[in-house]
């Protein structure tokens, strides 16, 4: 594929939504339970974690590829997105093929259609990834005089959308944007240049500040 082809193929679609998280309402909070906050970069009241460390972050990333389009760079696009939240979190999440059972994290990626029909989710046109997150409230970060949900999580089902013959790069950037919500980050960062934006009409392969400092923060770091 040519560099073209890939900047025509990469400009056609309109803004392409990321994500919607399923979410466990917000509850009222009262008092600073876990902390106080650098920053606050997210567009929604919550954050969350798996512990109070970066060694709660599951390391197995399970995998699933509903397809076998060698169009559709699911597992390299993965690898690619665990690598540079590793170097970001200084963890050392791995993918492995995920077989049967019940796993913290797995990932699907197929065709809209092919991820609706496991009947976990209903994924709606234009969707290019996707995470239903299981949390529970655990407090309150503080922020100034802002107080935001601490969410504690336990599972998260994280869905890649094949969305026919894109560039790669398309899908490394859609696999890091839907791990960072895997690590924590809820809701969705203010700028387009920032991986955690809520749409793709960029195609950014780098972490800013923002995205990495929103999630490192609640782990202590
Ligand atoms: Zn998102």
């Amino acid at each position: 594929m040519s560099i073209k082809n890939h900047i025509i193929k990469i400009s056609k679609p309109t803004l392409l939504t990321i994500l919607a998280i399923v979410l466990i309402p917000v509850m009222s909070v009262s008092a600073a339970t876990l902390g106080t906050l650098r920053r606050w970069s997210s567009d929604w009241n919550q954050v969350g974690r798996w512990g109070s460390t970066v060694s709660t972050i599951p390391t197995s990333i399970y995998i699933s590829k509903l397809n076998s389009s060698g169009t559709f760079y699911f597992a390299s696009g993965m690898d690619s997105g665990i690598s540079k939240w590793n170097s970001a979190m200084g963890i050392s999440m791995k993918s492995v093929a995920y077989v049967s059972g019940s796993v913290p994290v797995l990932y699907y990626g197929g065709t809209i259609s092919q991820i609706n029909a496991l009947g976990i989710t209903t994924l709606t046109a234009g969707t290019t990834g996707y995470n239903k997150i299981t949390s529970t409230n655990e407090g309150a970060w503080a922020f100034g005089s802002y107080l935001y949900s601490g969410m504690k999580m336990s599972k998260d089902i994280g869905f890649i959308v094949d969305r026919g013959a894109y560039d790669s790069s398309v899908y490394v950037n859609t696999c890091m944007h839907e791990l960072g919500h895997t690590i924590g980050w809820i809701g969705h960062a203010p700028s387009n240049t920032d991986v955690m934006y809520a749409y793709n009409d960029l195609i950014n392969l780098t972490l800013t500040l923002t995205d990495k400092d929103q999630v490192l923060q609640v782990y202590g770091k």
